[in-house]
């Protein structure tokens, strides 16, 4: 009961919040959001997790159980076998691979012709019946995405605890070794940036260079891209920014970069995104705060092809200025080669550099 009143109290101020997304969308004429194809099906296997990571928009870690059944991986890959405008399934959790049915859904998809993305946390890699994971990513082509938030061991233990950065390290030496990020191999291994703080990332391009720069210098890695993405201001993030004061302010920080030109590119307007449980969402974030899809639909259930999905209306909330600000941010880093300019971290006590304007306010519109 307390969940319920907790969750629906949560959506009540997501659906006010997404007025004033949807208000300044329509003002830069880019009202009704809709879809074009869908493209990607993110499927998120549930929230279990081998960490717990302060920026974690999942609130994923050890003790959840929520945990995507059998009944509902099926039915995701029969909605799959129906949509042929599908090119890529995306795999998100928690951490993907501990769910039981995640080898079955790589190979199901697979011999579908689709791509597969993981989106592997590195350090999953050390976790029991783990040790062939390597060689069944590769060995079905799998495109592993990787979070490592820094270079360096400091920043990247603040953020996803003691050890994290160690054991990231030597599974990226073992990805590499199985020709993952090698040049010509045909797997593809992406790392994710994102900022440690409550900041934007800093310009795509520059940091990909650094990176490679020095993980090649201090530990011979190798990876094809580096995608830098926005943390999004829900769940264990949102608590810390609560926390420190500082919620309004990054607020204010994503609302006054807001750039137009990421609007086309938006993630959403490809994507369908389905919860442990098989319900829809246009979104991970989406569904990370149970805002239900603008077309309506609620569960895998309901339908059995996502290409009617094409042209239709999507869900917004204040959260969506987390992949409008700056060079914008999805799943696949940002959408467009946007150079940083001042004012993209939170001074204390200001509200950052922008219009000028102050168009959060907290609870309203
Ligand atoms: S951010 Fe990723 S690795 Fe960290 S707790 Fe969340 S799902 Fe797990
Ligand atoms: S959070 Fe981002 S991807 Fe999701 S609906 Fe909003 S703009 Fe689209």
């Amino acid at each position: 009961m307390g969940a319920a009143v907790a969750s629906s109290h949560r959506n009540a101020r997501a659906e006010d919040r997404g007025i004033s997304f949807a208000r300044f969308l329509g003002q830069q004429g880019f009202w009704p959001l809709a879809r074009t194809t869908v493209t990607t099906l993110q499927i998120n296997v549930g929230k279990l997790c081998n960490m717990a990571c302060h920026h974690c928009h999942v609130d994923a870690g050890p003790k959840r159980t929520e945990v995507m059944p059998k009944s509902v991986a099926e039915r995701a890959v029969g909605i799959l076998e129906r949509s042929p405008s599908v090119r890529v399934v995306d795999l998100t959790g928690g951490a993907p691979e501990l769910n039981p049915n995640f080898r079955w859904l790589v190979t199901e998809a697979r011999k579908l012709g689709r791509r597969v993305v993981d989106r592997c946390n590195l350090t999953v890699l050390f976790e029991a019946g783990m040790a062939d994971m390597p060689e069944f990513l590769a060995a079905n082509t799998v495109h592993v995405v990787a979070s490592l938030p820094c270079y360096q061991a400091e920043n990247v233990e603040k953020q996803r605890g003691r050890g994290a950065f160690e054991k990231s390290i030597e599974a990226l030496k073992r990805l590499n070794r199985f020709g993952y990020g090698r040049p010509d191999s045909g797997l593809e291994l992406d790392l994710v940036y994102n900022p440690v703080g409550a900041s934007l990332p800093p310009p795509q391009a520059e940091l990909e260079a650094r990176y490679r720069t020095e993980l090649s210098r201090q530990f011979g890695i190798q990876f094809n891209r580096l995608l830098t993405i926005t943390n999004m201001p829900i769940a264990r993030f949102a608590h810390f920014l609560e926390r420190t004061g500082k919620l309004e302010a990054y607020m204010s920080l994503l609302v006054n970069h807001f750039n137009p030109r990421t609007v086309p590119e938006l993630m959403c307007r490809s994507l369908v995104s389905v919860s442990w449980d098989g319900r829809l969402f246009d979104c991970d974030f989406n569904q990370m705060l149970d805002i239900p899809m603008g077309a309506g639909t609620r569960t895998i259930w309901e339908v059995d092809s996502l290409d009617p999905f094409a042209g239709t209306r999507v869900a917004v909330g204040e959260h969506c200025f987390g992949c409008t600000a700056g060079a914008g941010s999805s799943c696949a880093g940002a959408l467009t080669e946007e150079r940083s300019t001042p004012g993209q971290q939170i001074a204390t006590g200001q509200v950052a550099a922008g219009s000028g304007r102050r168009v959060f306010s907290r609870g309203g519109r």
